[in-house]
């Protein structure tokens, strides 16, 4: 049987979510604050992790952030109020999997619940594949982390997608304009002094010596390219 935890402080909310997804054939467990979220989170074995995000003694946000740090691969989705869908990226900057505004039906929560699960499953039985090395660090471009050691490292959303980008097309040279249309988007369009800030804040946190780089080389006039044995 599949078990989620709910982090949730509105005992009404907690229950009815309790009972429905009980209902549904999950086993289902409560914490009604942040830091006894995270404690379980910690401590217990999830499938999937519900998460409010304002909630008393730790955020949300907090509390996703510290999973991840410890290396928690549990996939988490985010419950917010109506209005702040404003943290939306940073929501899932924090390493959350998905997320969903209050009010929900519960047939769009039972939804993603099912779809993270199973992209979860999916993903662990790839023997993780997203789980590279580049250099001094181990990186999870699945769940956005990154270690220097035992150390975590903090890498942007940004970062991240770059890094994965170059990390696809390793040993081959990946041009600006691609990176602007893989990265960004129809969003907001940085010109190419941003990536190449971007490239510089990189290599200072993957490179021996940044200032002669062995891992992210310059392609003069074209792009990057992320050399790897
Ligand atoms: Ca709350």
């Amino acid at each position: 049987m599949e078990k989620i935890l709910i982090v949730e402080d509105e005992p009404d909310m907690a229950m009815g979510l309790k009972d429905n997804l009980e209902f549904e054939g999950y086993e289902v467990d409560i914490a009604m604050d942040g830091e006894e979220g995270l404690s379980r989170i910690l401590t217990l074995k999830y499938d999937l992790v519900l998460l409010d995000v304002m909630l008393p003694k730790l955020s949300g946000f907090d509390v996703c952030k510290k999973a991840r740090k410890n290396a928690v691969q549990t996939p988490i989705i985010f419950l917010s109020a109506k209005g702040e869908e404003l943290d939306k990226v940073i929501g899932l900057e924090s390493g959350a999997d998905d997320y969903i505004t209050k009010p929900f039906s519960l047939r769009e929560l039972s939804a993603r619940i099912k779809a993270v699960i199973r992209r979860s499953a999916a993903q662990l039985s790839d023997n993780g594949a997203e789980q590279v090395v580049i250099g001094r660090l181990k990186i999870d471009f699945n769940n956005y982390t990154a270690f220097d050691g035992s150390e975590p490292i903090k890498l942007s959303l940004k970062e991240h997608e770059i890094l994965h980008h170059l990390w696809r097309n390793k040993n081959r040279t990946v041009s600006r304009d691609g990176l602007l249309d893989t990265v960004w988007g129809f969003d907001f369009q940085p010109t190419t002094r941003t990536i190449d800030n971007f490239i510089l804040k990189l290599r200072h946190k993957i490179e021996e010596n940044p200032d002669n780089p062995t891992l992210i080389l310059t392609v003069h006039g074209v792009g990057y390219k992320l050399v790897m044995g």
